[in-house]
Formats: structure tokens, sequence, C-alpha cells
């Protein structure tokens, strides 16, 4: 048996006091065969070396969001102290364990900000790997689309600088193509100059039709500075009030811009203004409560996908789905500007031409959705997603080894399996949207 001895890290086992803490996911509890706490480089070499030699799957924990964590056995390799964040000029070092929360709060000290996603407890790692669409993804680009370089422990134990000029393909791969690589732990993101922001909201009654093609019409010769999303959520959580809100962010402090660009939108009925402000870009990320392992989510019956142009039947059926299924999220964010700049094959992410993601779901709440309706609620979703060109993985908590086909396309698949072969021959790093070695 390879020893597992660590620098300054801990192994946390079955029985041990912080076993349960250990093994919480916001997805849920957790039930691997041990979690080892890498606190340095040489600690993750030593569990991957571990995983090997026992034959175990690797689990690596960035802000433990997706819905890995919940998958039984394995090595649970949590780099939640790899957290360490540090400006370089317009450069930003990001330890793999670091949050998106802690990362904004450093930056926004020396001016800067990154576009990450909406959530301060999300995880650079996870978000970052699969992509990473934020509020400022129409001026910026995705998460992954501002990185300059990565240090890679791969499976081997390597450890590797990876940038444009040194592993090219891994390079690709590591922007889109999820945790499939190794294990990051080092992001090095360009920052861009980040004061303020103008943060909207916009509370939406009746029919949702007029509003979203207003707001499609809107954003289609929008500014870059801005970002809109669309959400209507049922009532099920007293945290999260039920109902629909059109959301916006103005890169900087012009109000006044920000209020001209959501004119169209205050001019539909049933479109009122409920707060517009400068803010600081740390306070507009919402916080998640910590996992609660006696309120698991309840499963998704739907799904999301990229779409090249928000059309009026996208629409419709979007609103129908919604208005069918009492227990239905509407999510809608838009897309774009510097997100659709980046040239197809430069990253692994797909759809580059989408200007909308749209996600759409039914919670799968006894009661409202069974065994009855559920493949009808599924088929309703499929035809929303065959008008798409592709499923986001980041925001597909399902593990159904499946879906992956569906996130991209052929020749880029092709060129995933070629990389993870190459870096990843015998699938250690397989609880994600799993490209299988070519
Ligand atoms: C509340 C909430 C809000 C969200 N908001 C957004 C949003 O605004 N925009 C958006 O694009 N997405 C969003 N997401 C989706 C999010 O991007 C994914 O859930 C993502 O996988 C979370 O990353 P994590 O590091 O927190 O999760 P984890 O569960 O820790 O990891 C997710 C995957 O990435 C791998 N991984 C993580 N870190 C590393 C690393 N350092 N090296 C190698 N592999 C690694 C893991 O093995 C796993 O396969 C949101 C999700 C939630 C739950």
């Amino acid at each position: 048996m390879t020893d597992l001895s660590l620098t300054t890290g801990t192994v946390v086992r079955p029985g041990d006091d912080d076993w349960d803490s250990a093994r919480a996911f916001h997805s849920g509890i957790g039930e691997p065969t041990v979690i080892v706490r890498a606190s340095t480089v040489d600690d993750v070499r030593a569990a991957l070396r571990y995983a090997a030699s026992e034959r175990l799957d690797v689990m690596v924990r960035g802000g433990g969001h997706s819905a890995w964590g919940a998958v039984p056995g394995g090595v649970t390799l949590d780099l939640d102290a790899l957290d360490e964040v540090r400006v370089e000029g317009s450069l930003v070092h990001v330890g793999g364990g670091a949050t998106w929360g802690a990362v904004a709060r450093i930056l926004a000290e020396h001016g800067l900000g990154v576009s990450s996603g909406d959530t301060a407890s999300v995880g650079v790692g996870g978000l970052t790997l699969g992509g990473g669409i934020g509020w400022m993804v129409r001026a910026w680009g995705l998460a992954a689309d501002q990185l300059v370089g990565a240090q890679v422990v791969t499976a081997r134990g390597d450890v590797l600088e990876v940038d444009a000029e040194a592993h090219p393909d891994l390079w690709w791969a590591l922007r889109g193509g999820g945790g499939n690589f190794g294990v990051v732990t080092r992001f090095d993101f360009r920052a861009h100059p980040l004061e303020h922001v103008v943060f909207a909201t916009l509370g939406v009654t009746g029919d949702a039709r007029p509003v979203l093609r207003t707001l499609r019409d809107t954003m289609r010769d929008a500014p870059r500075e801005l970002t809109m999303t669309y959400m209507d959520i049922p009532a099920m959580d007293p945290n999260a009030p039920a109902g629909a809100t059109v959301t916006a962010v103005w890169i900087g402090d012009d109000e006044e811009a920000a209020r001209a660009a959501l004119a169209p939108l205050l001019a539909v009925d049933g479109v009122s203004e409920t707060e517009l402000g400068v803010r600081a870009y740390p306070d507009i990320l919402m916080d998640m409560p910590a996992a609660d392992p006696d309120q698991p989510m309840p499963g998704f019956v739907g799904g999301n996908t990229l779409l090249g142009e928000l059309t009026d039947e996208a629409i419709d059926r979007l609103a129908a789905f919604r208005e069918a299924n009492a227990a239905s999220v509407l999510f809608l964010r838009s897309l774009g500007g510097a997100f659709g700049d980046v040239a197809q094959d430069e990253t692994a992410f797909p759809a580059r031409h989408a200007t909308w993601f749209a996600m759409a779901g039914a919670f799968d709440v006894p009661g409202l959705v069974d065994d009855g309706n559920r493949p009808l609620i599924q088929a309703e979703w499929d035809a929303i997603e065959a008008l798409g060109a592709a499923l986001y993985g980041n925001f597909t908590p399902s593990t159904d080894p499946g879906l992956v086909t569906r996130m991209y396309g052929p020749e880029a698949m092709a060129r995933l399996a070629a990389v993870k072969r190459q870096y990843d021959p015998q699938n250690l790093f397989c609880r994600n949207h799993n490209i299988a070695p070519a």
C-alpha cells in the first residue's frame, strides 16, 4: 500500500471527529473512502499517488458546488486550504481551492475584477474549468477566457506550468473541458479595472412573453457593459421569494446609461423597477447557505441549452414550460459580446455563437412531479433543447455519463479524448462530466 504521508495537509477517515463536516458538499453528503485535505502541491501529488495505487477514483473538491461529491467511494481531494489570492499588477494568481467571493473582495482592494459567476461560495476551480458565465461575460468573456496560465498536477504526479505556449493541447482542453485533465493548483487570470457596477432588479408580473421579447431585442444592440438575466422561480425557499425578476449589471457607475438601457423593458406592462444603484462588485455576489443534509435539493426534470438565437419559438416554449409546471424554474442569461469574440477552436467551450443561455426544469417534488408526468415534462424540455446548440456542463447537475456528448460537438469530443489519453489515460479524474480517454 502506498503511504499517504502529507506535508502539512491532513487525512480524514470515517469515524474521525470532523468526518461529517469534511464530507458535506453543497449538493449533499458524500461517502468517500478517504478525504485528503491538501495544503501544498506535494500533498496533491501524494494523494494522487495513493489513489492510483489503491485504484480509487479522485474527486477534486474546489468549491464543492457540483453533484460529484455525493458519488460514493474514492478519494476526495479537498483543495480548501489552497486558497491563496495574490495580485501582481493586473494579474491575479488564485489557488485551486479558492472561492469567487474571496477573489472578488481581494481584487476590489486593487480596483480590479474578474468575471466569475453570480455566487460568492462557488469554487474558482469548477466554474473556470467548465467555462464560467458571469456578470461581465459580454465585456470580458467567460472566466476561462480571462485565464492566462495555470499550474496543473497530472495523474502521473507531474507539475506542469501550462499556457498558450507550454502544453498548448492541455491549455485548450482546460478552458471548458472541466476537471478531466489534472488538478489545477493555481489559476493565473488577467484582471480588469473595476471600481463599481450599477446593479438593478426589475419585478415582472403577468405574461412573460412580451418581457422576454423586449429583453432579447434590448440585448441585441446593448453595450458590452450591460448583462441581464431573467429568473422566474416558484415558492420553495423563504429566502428567495417566488416570482419573475430581471437583473441587470452595468460595469461602471453610470446610472443614467443603465437606466436608459432598461427603459424599453420598464415600458412593458407588468415590469417595474425594484432597485437600481451603484454597488461594489463583491457585494452583488449572492451567497448560498451551507449544505443541509436534512434538506437535500430535489431532483430537476429539464435541462439547459446555449441558444444561437432567442427566437419567438424558444420564448413561447420556455414560457409555456414554466406555466405548465408549478414547481418549475426558468432562467435566462444574455451572452454575445466578448464571449463571441473568441474563435470556436480556441478553447474547448462549445457554441461561441450563442447569444443566450437558457435553463428550465421542474423540481421533482412529490405531488407535483411523479412517474406519470415526469416523461412528459422531460419531453417538453427536450423540444426546447433541440432549438439550442449545446448543453452547458457547469449548469448540468446530473451525473449521467451519457450527457457529455451533448456538451461538445464531435470534433471537440475527439480532441478532448486525445488530450485525456495523453494526460490521464487511466481516467483517475472521472468525477466530472467525464471524457473517456481515446
Ligand atoms: C448556487 C450556484 C450558483 C452558480 N452560479 C453559476 C454562475 O453564475 N455561472 C456559472 O457559470 N456557473 C454557476 N454555477 C455552476 C458552477 O459553475 C458549477 O457547479 C461548478 O462545477 C462549481 O465549481 P466548484 O469548484 O464549486 O465545485 P466542485 O464540486 O468542487 O467541483 C466541480 C468539478 O470541478 C472539478 N474541480 C474543481 N476544482 C478543481 C481544480 N482546482 N482542479 C481540477 N478540477 C477541479 C471537480 O472535480 C468537479 O468535477 C453555480 C452553481 C451553484 C450551485
